[in-house]
């Protein structure tokens, strides 16, 4: 969006009135292939029924079905791969603004093993990690099996001159602090995608942050595939938390959070940097995926319920009052209902705040494809069903335990469902995936204005949202 604004683009949100219109891709699990295709075959409409006269699609699902989508869906007019993001002007048919220097960083080759100058020539990079450069010896990233797909590993990172464009509102956004993944998850094709973990340079990042904040922005999250590496590759010792610590300082910054760490990587260091700055929330999500010793082997990631529990545990003492957030995968190949009973056990037992269940889903090219002991589609609907409504009591009854308490929280906007409620958040939910708190009493104040924040008192509790009353406006 950042390279077409700054080339001259105009960019609308309005399918109906653009004439060129971009579909951005996701392929890592059944569903989101699904969606996509939906999306993209619901764009393809507009080109017989309004003024589009291109379709482009761009991003992961490019970079597994590329000779697919151009042979299946003829209106579909370019491909962009998550590792040629600059050829979207070209496809757009939009002339860069000038023959500049790559906006991207871009690591290749023996360059970058060598640890010298990237290609792009402004930038000096590290290498890789070791783990990343064993793990493609080892085939992890292999894309053979993949018709059509590019052959290089995409190797990009974005920078702080990067052309950016927000398209979450003016007070929160995403910052990418990594891209890539050397994890070797059986059941995940996401380093196959987007190729072996690198870090962006602190001050990078952290220049970034600024300009965001001087902008307006109030609450950044930091993601990436594993943000728990960070700097990693730089040479950083707990590279997270010192990176957290200096973007804490950031003057304006109210709300600052990181998603999706590794468990095994939640370091003291961390929590205490987490406890210690007021403006990092006290959230936290850590992806366990599940909790039976035995179906985490299989899926090469190792632990299990007893060693998870500890580690909570750790989190809840360091952190007092600290929201947690998890995802599983039920139907592992080899998943039995002993392991299940075993992740229902350790459920009740953790107690997370946030809970997401998905269904395993058999991608080519992962590990786990060549499995055998696949569990039946339904038995996996079952089983993920019944975890569902195991933690929709468990987040009920936690929920309750809100009422009474006096809480920030960041007005969203009016509720899609009616304008008689506004939709907001506070620092225990997470942009965009977590429950939400609806607010039906304004108290002294005449109205609301999204983007603001402000004290409010939790008067209900539902399963997974609650009812506020506002107090007053939170300076
Ligand atoms: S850590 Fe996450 S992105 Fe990396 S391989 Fe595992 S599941 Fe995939």
């Amino acid at each position: 969006m950042g390279l077409l604004d700054r080339a001259g683009a105009r960019l609308t949100g309005r399918p109906e009135e653009a004439e060129i219109l971009v579909v951005n891709t996701c392929s890592f699990i059944d569903t989101a292939k699904q969606e996509s295709v939906d999306t993209i075959l619901e764009m393809a409409r507009h080109k017989t029924s309004g003024r589009a006269k291109k379709l482009i699609v761009a991003g992961c699902l490019v970079e597994r079905y590329r000779d697919e989508i151009r042979k299946n869906i003829p209106e579909v007019d370019a491909v962009v791969g998550t590792g040629e993001l600059e050829s979207i002007l070209e496809a757009a048919g939009v002339a860069p603004a000038a023959k500049a220097v790559s906006p991207f960083n871009i690591l290749t080759g023996a360059a970058v093993r060598a640890g010298q100058e990237s290609l792009a020539g402004t930038h000096k990079e590290p290498a890789f990690r070791a783990e990343g450069e064993l793990r493609e010896r080892q085939g992890r990233f292999a894309r053979e099996e993949w018709q059509g797909a590019a052959h290089l590993l995409p190797t990009y990172l974005y920078d702080e001159n990067t052309p950016r464009l927000l398209s979450t509102g003016r007070t929160s956004a995403y910052i990418k602090i990594a891209e890539g993944c050397d994890h070797p998850c059986t059941f995940c094709v996401i380093p196959n995608l987007r190729g072996k973990f690198r870090s962006r340079r602190f001050e990078s990042v952290v220049t970034e942050a600024r300009r965001l904040v001087d902008s307006g922005v109030r609450e950044i999250t930091l993601i990436g595939q594993d943000t728990t590496c960070y700097g990693e590759d730089l040479g950083l010792k707990d590279g997270l938390a010192a990176l957290l610590d200096e973007l804490a300082k950031i003057e304006g910054l109210r709300w600052l959070r990181f998603l999706y760490a590794y468990p095994n990587r939640i370091t003291g260091r961390l929590l205490e940097t987490i406890a210690k700055h007021d403006n990092i929330c006290k959230y936290l999500d850590v992806p366990l995926q599940h909790a039976s010793p035995a179906v985490l082997k299989s899926m090469k990631r190792g632990a299990g319920a007893e060693i998870f529990l500890k580690t909570l545990g750790k989190v809840r003492t360091a952190v007092p009052g600290i929201a947690l957030r998890t995802s599983f995968i039920v139907g592992f190949p080899g998943e039995t209902d002993a392991d299940v009973a075993q992740l229902e056990e350790f459920v009740k037992e953790a107690r997370f705040d946030w809970l997401g269940v998905f269904s395993y889903s058999d991608e080519e090219g992962s590990g786990a494809h060549a499995f055998g002991g696949k569990v039946p589609k339904r038995t996996i609907e079952a089983r993920r069903k019944r975890l569902m409504k195991l933690q929709q009591g468990i987040s009920k009854r936690a929920k309750q335990e809100w009422v009474g308490r006096e809480v920030v929280v960041l007005a969203e906007g009016e509720s899609a469902e009616t304008e008689l409620l506004w939709e907001g958040r506070t620092q225990f939910h997470a942009p965009e995936i977590d429950g939400k708190v609806y607010i039906n009493d304004f108290g002294p104040l005449a109205g609301l204005e999204a983007g603001r924040f402000y004290r409010a008192e939790i008067t209900e509790a539902h399963e997974y949202d609650v009812v506020a009353r506002v107090v007053s406006e939170a300076l």
